[in-house]
């Protein structure tokens, strides 16, 4: 059995740091047997320096680790024996079209033929009295113990491919396994020593986590599971760790700047919050003095909003782009949607102009996509010239003609929607201006405070008060006329419901087929006595709009709709849900869905639709029908499918950084976050000599293509 003995550190005489061996950046020719072709194909797996071996972690492994002798085999076992070859020989089959090599070894215990098909120069390889070891899976063929095309190894020679855990590396073409295990063994076992740790040692030891040199060699060849285990702890610290400080750093570089001082006295405070149609919850309370001491703190604002559907996150961007206002300043205000877009707008409206709001009616403007070109040169104009205060839209906001003449305040809605280039873009609008993001995708804290370090966040907990539970109920195919009669029975009582339809196929226009069709034969089969609107994604922007206008003003009761609807949209008479063919939908999805009713004082309704019978034991129906708890559902969501679908496209980015670390290990992440954390405030430039190989790991790590984190 290979035994690795542990790495040991370069020692540092004087306390003087060594910087990382120069030798790891050395191109791949360097290495005995590797020419510039064997680099430009390694090179398409990433691995282009030495140094880069060192991190091309393998895929999987298969531990081979198990030494038996052969009269104890059984059949399905994945194992190691070690043999000498009694017969060996090839021959051709098929008409010559493929050939198998045939050897049966013996330990002494019994014997074991192994099958080795279209590798006819096996024949000078495998030769009777050589002792080989061989790992895989044991067979069955013709009642007798087979191993077929196992991995195989001279014993004399130290086991790298047999008799341990061995490692699995992702391939290009015309890379093999074995050629990419032989060099990484060769480059991991000489280098992975030499390293000096970028940890600082109290780092490591506070936190309990292997040294660098010792987790690189386990990554590779891992002596035992557990060793693995500890490796991978180390490494997937080491990312959360450099996460962490890089946001902590880009916080520090975004408040190095100022940003503009926008006072408001308390009385202007509460008159506004007086004429509001209900009462703020405390919660809403908290979230909009979190962003009132942002806005006289002297530094941008760069604050995440985070409050589960229906928490009334929208009052407070209009509240807090009303005390930008106060000075003459611009906010906007971008939705993902046109269709979110235009209620923001209308809800700015009611609360900003009507009446006597503080805005003038041609003050407040949208700008979509749709918005006619003879109206969007007018709003280009009035944006550059200051005259247009607020301005809610979609990407619409981030085209070149809008240039603003004083914009100091911006929100972006449903963030996850949006990529990172957007947000930027946004900003990059104005100078240094106050930014809110807002989601509903509500995330455990230590999560948060990881994907967004670089954030202040504020957390709305707490639903408008009257709010009812949602009853969510799992209805199977057969009992749709239960859930139709539902809807009737609501809508007789005054109320409106949704009916969605999914996904079902990577095209809109197929979704918008369906969805029509449905919408006829609801229509026409189901409610002939109703009114049966149609939203889908194919529609023009002006149309969409019109429909959800329409459907708010009750000018229709049922709403059909593919998932066009998921985000924001808010329609409080609104109170049954049903959803067709729900196994489909993700855990967030579906509980954004839900989150469209239950709006208001009225009782509302969940149901939900799988396409089949055995589909209704779908885990994540179950956990909509448990709970109404966005967090809860946010849990859950991570545990089942990970972070990758549950986040956006920010995260994604992230996620694709981290080779080892999974963002659901909460633990983890926690303990990275403190330690960053701690060494953030000792020495926030890390500029102590003695963090000079950390700094560099960190830019290393920060260097790979990514810039802005929020
Ligand atoms: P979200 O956080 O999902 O964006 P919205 O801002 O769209 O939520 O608000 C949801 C609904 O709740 C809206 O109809 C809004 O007018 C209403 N609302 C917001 N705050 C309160 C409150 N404090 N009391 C009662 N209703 C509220
Ligand atoms: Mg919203």
């Amino acid at each position: 059995v290979n035994r690795q003995k542990p790495g040991h550190a370069e020692s540092r005489p004087g306390g003087v740091t060594s910087k990382r061996p120069i030798a790891l950046n050395a191109s791949l020719t360097v290495l005995a047997g590797v020419g510039p072709k064997h680099a430009a194909m390694l090179s398409r797996l990433g691995i282009k320096t030495l140094g880069d071996f060192l991190y091309n972690f393998p895929r999987r492994y298969d531990d081979y680790s198990a030494l038996k002798p052969i009269r104890e085999l059984f059949y399905g076992q994945v194992v190691t024996v070690i043999g000498t070859i009694t017969t060996a020989g090839g021959r051709q089959v098929r008409n010559g079209k493929m050939s198998i090599f045939e050897a049966i070894i013996n330990d002494g215990t019994g014997s074991l033929r192994l099958t080795f098909f279209n590798q006819p120069w096996l024949v000078n390889k495998l030769k009777v009295g050589n002792a080989i070891s061989v790992s895989g899976r044991v067979d069955q063929y013709l009642g007798r113990m087979v191993m077929t095309s196992p991995e195989w190894e001279p014993v004399e020679v130290e086991n790298l491919h047999t008799n341990r855990i061995v490692p699995i590396y992702p391939l290009t073409q015309n890379v093999t396994q074995h050629w990419l295990r032989g060099l990484t063994n060769q480059v991991v076992k000489y280098w992975a020593p030499k390293l000096t740790d970028h940890l600082p040692g109290d780092i490591c030891q506070a936190a309990g986590l292997m040294d660098l040199g010792t987790a690189l060699l386990q990554m590779h060849l891992p002596t035992s599971m557990e060793k693995l285990h500890d490796a991978r702890q180390r490494l997937a610290f080491d990312e959360i760790f450099f996460l962490q400080l890089g946001a902590l750093r880009q916080k520090r570089d975004w408040q190095s700047v100022p940003g503009r001082i926008f006072e408001v006295d308390d009385t202007w405070i509460s008159e506004r919050i007086t004429s509001l149609p209900f009462t703020l919850t405390a919660a809403q309370q908290n979230a909009i003095q979190d962003v009132r001491s942002d806005l006289i703190s002297g530094k941008p604002m760069n604050r995440l909003l985070q409050g589960d559907v229906g928490s009334g996150k929208t009052i407070v961007a209009a509240l807090a782009s009303a005390m930008v206002n106060l000075s003459g300043a611009q906010s906007a205000i971008m939705a993902p949607t046109s269709i979110l877009a235009g209620q923001h707008f209308r809800t700015f409206q009611s609360l900003l102009v009507d009446g006597n709001g503080p805005l003038k009616p041609g003050q407040l403007r949208l700008l979509v996509g749709d918005t006619p070109e003879g109206e969007k040169q007018e709003i280009y104009s009035g944006i550059s010239s200051g005259a247009i205060r607020i301005v809610i839209g979609t990407h619409a906001l981030i085209e070149d003609p809008v240039s603003f003449a004083d914009l100091q305040f911006i929100v972006v809605d449903e963030q996850h929607r949006f990529g990172v280039e957007q947000r930027a873009s946004l900003r990059s609008k104005g100078t240094n201006p106050h930014l809110l993001v807002m989601t509903a995708t509500p995330i455990p804290r230590s999560l948060a405070l990881t994907l967004y370090g670089d954030l202040d966040l504020s957390v709305m907990d707490e639903l408008p008060p009257g709010r009812q539970m949602i009853p969510t109920h799992i209805l199977l195919p057969g009992e749709r006329e239960r859930a139709y009669s539902l809807i009737r029975s609501q809508v007789q009582a005054g109320r409106q419901a949704f009916i969605i339809y999914p996904l079902v196929e990577e095209s809109d226009k197929l979704d918008a087929l369906a969805a029509t069709q449905e919408q006829e034969r609801l229509q026409k089969d189901v409610f002939p006595d109703l009114k049966v609107a149609l939203l889908h994604g194919r529609m023009k922007p002006a149309e969409k709009d019109a429909i959800m206008l329409a459907f708010h003003a009750r000018q229709y009761d049922i709403l059909v709709s593919t998932t066009v609807i998921e985000v924001g949209v808010d329609v409080p008479n609104a109170t049954v849900m049903m959803i067709e063919s729900a196994n489909r939908f993700g855990l967030a999805q579906l509980h954004q869905l839900r989150g469209r009713v239950g709006r208001s004082g009225y009782q509302s309704y969940c149901l939900l639709i799988p396409e089949h019978e055995d589909t209704a034991e779908n885990e994540r129906l179950q956990a909509m029908a448990e709970t109404n708890n966005g967090f809860v559902l946010a849990e859950r969501d991570l545990q089942q499918r990970g972070p990758g679908e549950f986040l956006g496209t920010r995260q994604a980015g992230f996620a694709t950084s981290l080779k080892v670390a999974s963002l659901s290990d909460m633990p983890l992440l926690e303990k990275a976050r403190q330690q960053a954390q701690e060494l953030f405030n000792r020495d926030p430039g890390l500029q102590n000599p003695e963090y000079s190989l950390l700094l560099e790991a960190l830019t290393r790590f920060w260097g790979k293509g990514k810039g802005d984190v929020s």
